[in-house]
């Protein structure tokens, strides 16, 4: 089983309502071989919301809201899911501040990276799942 960024799977559940589906990630939810999460709504955020970035371990959004709690609950609910449908990789939104593998935005909002992991993504490695970036 493998769990899945929901925006990859069709779900229009960025911080712009837009999905970023790749066909086979739906085909694999669709099949019931993934389970689709999005850790941000999961932790109480609404959809449309302000786009955020990590800064020095915080989640701030582009307006200085501190979202930071939001985040951590949010992947708290999704990494639960991912463990009760026996979940072991993953397949995530590249650069989000919760999906990202690796590399993530870099909290200027100015489209500039750098080395690290979204807060979903750190929950999910330390419950030993794999995960993989998807662009
Ligand atoms: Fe997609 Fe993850 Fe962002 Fe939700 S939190 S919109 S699943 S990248």
């Amino acid at each position: 089983m493998k769990v899945v960024s929901a925006c990859l799977a069709g779900v229009p559940c960025r911080f712009d309502c837009q999905a970023k589906e790749r066909a086979q990630i739906r085909e694999w939810v669709e099949k019931g071989e993934a389970v689709a999460v999005c850790p941000e709504q999961m932790g109480g955020l609404s959809t449309p919301r302000p786009p955020s970035e990590i800064q020095n371990g915080r989640v701030v959004t582009n307006q200085g809201a501190d979202v930071t709690a939001q985040f951590i609950a949010g992947a708290d609910v999704a990494l639960k899911v991912a463990l009760e449908n026996g979940a072991t990789e993953a397949y995530l939104k590249s650069k989000s501040p919760s999906c990202g593998v690796g590399i993530i935005y870099d909290g200027s909002f100015s489209g500039k990276t750098v080395e690290g992991n979204g807060f979903f993504t750190e929950a999910l490695l330390k419950a030993g799942i794999k995960v993989t970036a998807v662009d």
